[in-house]
């Protein structure tokens, strides 16, 4: 080689360098969470690294979806998201890149990320049971197993059977009580609804206060908010209505989580790593957690949230989210052939 070539190559390596240092000052974020308490989060990553946050905030399925689309060429660099199953498929599409970090392997219990490090789950959440305090007992609905039960032919409010929080709940049926009596749960569950499946998880805590049913699914956090709003509304719907976490001799409660990864074509990756070990520092852990009401997945996180703490402590079952997400395409299938819409 030449000298001069030998320079222009110093000088094409040198541009190159300091491109890729300045574009390290920023971390491109598409995220399906709109919790206000996340700023506080995202204000506090900058001020510690000085990587400017640009976030795009989107529908979790439209994310995906533009993520898709945009290619190579796409600016995101983390893709976050909700539901074990969204991040499986997003990794089933080839859209994350693996992130070996020790931090992040020695923080996240595995039962929270998956095995090949492709994603992360930051926080979980439980399914739990919603009742009527004036008609139902407690101890009446200590398993999962008990929405199907006889019993309680026409009073159970469900939103659809197809949702990831439905979804994702009959694939730890499957794997934890079986196939056949996953169908048949599913076959009780139908029978015993008290209308067609319609909106979300807090409708259902509400319909159960309204009396249109005694019984609910819902995920934990919706319960909390409604503790914690000020509307006499809300006050009253709470004071009527009690929440069981279920499968507490067993299992545990089902729980899914909140979570995401590094996307393969980001721009900016070593930020994307800062952000991700960030996501997962007892802090933000916190932050993340509190916001939505959720549990932190790192063990030992004080978080200070009221409601969480007058929901009590349970015992989540350990299914691990790969799991989860495998078995996710069969639940489907059970779920339209039981014809839960
Ligand atoms: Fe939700």
């Amino acid at each position: 080689m030449t000298k001069p070539a030998l320079t222009l190559l110093g000088a094409l390596t040198f541009a190159a360098f300091t491109v890729a240092a300045h574009a390290e000052q920023v971390l491109n974020l598409y995220s399906a969470r709109h919790y206000q308490t996340d700023e506080a989060l995202y204000t506090n990553f900058t001020k510690a690294t000085g990587i400017k946050i640009n976030r795009i905030d989107g529908k979790e399925d439209e994310l995906f979806e533009r993520i898709r689309r945009e290619g190579p060429a796409s600016p995101a660099d983390v893709f976050l998201t909700v539901d074990a199953a969204r991040l499986q498929i997003a990794e089933d599409a080839g859209l994350f890149a693996p992130v070996n970090s020790r931090v992040l392997s020695a923080a996240i219990p595995a039962q929270f990320r998956d095995p090949n490090n492709h994603w992360f789950g930051f926080s979980y959440r439980a399914r739990v049971i919603a009742y009527n305090k004036a008609k139902i007992k407690p101890a009446d609905i200590d398993n999962i197993t008990d929405l199907a039960a006889p019993r309680f032919k026409g009073k159970l409010c469900v939103r659809s059977g197809g949702h990831v929080y439905n979804r994702t709940l009959v694939a730890s049926l499957i794997y934890n009580l079986g196939e056949d009596k996953t169908r048949d749960w599913l076959d009780g569950v139908v029978a015993n609804l008290a209308r067609e499946p319609k909106g979300g998880d807090t409708d259902q805590i509400r319909a159960v206060a309204a009396g249109e049913c005694d019984l609910a699914l819902t995920n934990n956090y919706y319960y909390a908010r409604l503790l914690a709003s000020t509307k006499p509304e809300d006050q009253d719907v709470v004071s009527k209505v009690g929440i069981v976490f279920p499968d507490q001799k067993t299992t545990g409660a089902h729980v899914n989580i909140s979570g995401g990864g590094m996307l393969k074509y980001a721009p900016n990756k070593a930020a994307a790593v800062k952000f991700l070990e960030y996501l997962a520092s007892p802090e933000a852990q916190a932050y993340f957690a509190n916001g939505n009401n959720e549990y932190p997945v790192v063990p030992g996180v004080k978080i200070n949230n009221p409601q969480l703490e007058a929901m009590g402590k349970f015992k989540a079952d350990r299914l691990g989210a790969d799991i989860l997400a495998k078995y996710t395409p069969k639940a489907q299938r059970f779920i339209d052939r039981a014809g839960w819409k």
